[in-house]
């Protein structure tokens, strides 16, 4: 079995929140294979932690992948800051004798560096072309617990455990490896919280993190930290903010500054990125279908709603009103080039992400939230079948069936993008949804 086989039996899909199938990206051949490690969400505390805590493993996870696809460089890229997790980095690339090929390359700490594009360019300093993907120049991205888990499949043992940070305005901050599957609300409590009636919670980084509408969720491969604040916080506040209010508040009081573009990660990268215009199309009820387009080449970083718009709009939710209204008729942005250059006034518009967490008001919960072996035995688990890019997995066990822990419980369905799924307990499987396998610890 090769290394492909082996991370699609694992079901590895990306680590980093956005759960595309890692098996996929290995099906490319790539000049470079570059390590997202930078993770640029303020607060959140798992890449970094895994990256000083299983160097080797990530290395070689990460050497294997590169050689994989052909690459004749494989970079590291981790926030310069953190010092120390670099300085065992180079030492264990080193003593692996892999320094010809695996390099690490220090980033600035800037939001957001770890935006696959962003990263590219820091990089590489190459620019993916508008509306595209980092293989059109060269380039395949894998989030370090991404790699991680590559290093486990290749020793057969599949994606069943996540790590998870547990932060915000909490009395214990850290940071857990917790089965996938697990009720949500078990891993809020490790937070010191047994009554969530004045608490908000946000699923994933503050930046981009939804505030979960309620806690009766599962742990997924794609869980990457909770954020939990105080419900009045200005944060959740802001982000509870439905698409049809902040319309309502967008229309009365744009003052058409630009701010929100000109700071816009992508816009500077040299793409047509414009959300002031977006805002302009929105107050005057532009309907110019060609100029809305640019709407579709937002990320979704939210840096123009937290923290460039000096009026506190929301120029996103307006790139994501035209995002959706396109998408309804089938309509897609098309590249008028191929090449793109950054905007020569970029270095001057990063925003550092100090700057960023004191504007969100998280300046207080910017803490360590330390790495802590806890206990999580919930008696039942849900796995999620649709917790990855593309079609749901299909069950190919039946209730009343007896699984072994790392069994594998759902496969991809013929021809489709997809993940494999296992079970993280050894139980019995007492229900099979639609959305979910239901497995009862024995
Ligand atoms: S949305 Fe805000 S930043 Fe953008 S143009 Fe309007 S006022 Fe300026
Ligand atoms: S969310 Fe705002 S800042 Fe981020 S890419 Fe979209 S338009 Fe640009």
């Amino acid at each position: 079995m090769n290394l492909l086989d082996m991370v699609k039996e694992a079901g590895i899909v990306g680590a980093g929140g956005a759960g595309f199938p890692t098996h996929v990206k290995l099906e490319s051949k790539a000049e470079y294979i570059l390590l997202n490690g930078a993770e640029c969400e303020p607060l959140l505390r798992v890449d970094q932690q895994l990256m000083e805590l299983f160097p080797d493993e990530i290395i070689k996870g990460f050497e294997a992948a590169g050689k994989f696809v052909g690459a004749s460089k494989a970079l590291i890229g981790i926030k310069g800051k953190h010092k120390k997790v670099v300085s065992i980095l180079r030492d264990r690339i080193q003593e692996l004798g892999l320094e010809g090929f695996v390099e690490v390359k220090e980033l600035p700490d800037i939001y957001p560096v770890g935006d696959e594009q962003v990263l590219v360019h820091e990089l590489t300093g190459r620019v993916v072309p508008e509306a595209g993907i980092p293989i059109q120049v060269g380039c395949i991205v894998v989030n370090s617990e991404t790699a991680l888990n590559m290093y486990y499949a290749s020793i057969k043992e599949p994606v069943t455990q996540k790590y998870i940070t547990v932060t915000g305005d909490i009395p214990k901050r850290l940071t857990v490896k917790v089965p996938v599957g697990t009720p949500i609300i078990d891993v809020l409590k490790l937070s010191g919280i047994e009554n969530f009636d004045n608490y908000a919670v946000i699923d994933g980084g503050p930046m981009m993190g939804p505030v979960m509408s309620n806690l009766d969720g599962y742990v997924t491969k794609k869980s990457k930290g909770f954020v939990i604040l105080k419900k009045d916080h200005h944060l959740v506040r802001k982000k509870s903010v439905s698409l049809e209010q902040a319309r309502r508040v967008n229309r009365s009081s744009c003052e058409q500054c630009r701010m929100c573009t000109d700071m816009c990660p992508r816009y500077l990268l040299g793409h047509e990125t414009q959300p002031h215009k977006m805002m302009n199309a929105l107050n005057y009820n532009l309907t110019d279908i060609e100029g809305q387009k640019i709407a579709q080449l937002c990320c979704q970083c939210n840096l123009c709603e937290l923290f460039s718009c000096p009026a506190g709009l929301y120029p996103k939710s307006a790139n994501m009103y035209f995002k959706d209204k396109l998408a309804e008729q089938n309509i897609r942005y098309k590249p008028k080039k191929s090449e793109f250059k950054v905007r020569k006034s970029r270095e001057y518009r990063l925003i550092p992400s100090k700057r960023l967490i004191a504007r969100l008001g998280l300046y207080n919960f910017d803490k360590p939230a330390p790495m802590t072996e806890v206990d999580v035995n919930p008696e039942f688990i849900h796995i999620s079948t649709r917790q990855h890019v593309g079609a749901p997995a299909v069950p190919i066990v039946c209730v009343g069936d007896y699984v072994e822990l790392g069994q594998q419980i759902g496969k991809i369905p013929e021809g489709s993008l997809g993940a494999t799924i296992h079970t993280s307990i050894s139980g019995t499987i007492v229900e099979i949804e639609k959305d979910f396998i239901v497995i009862r610890r024995d």
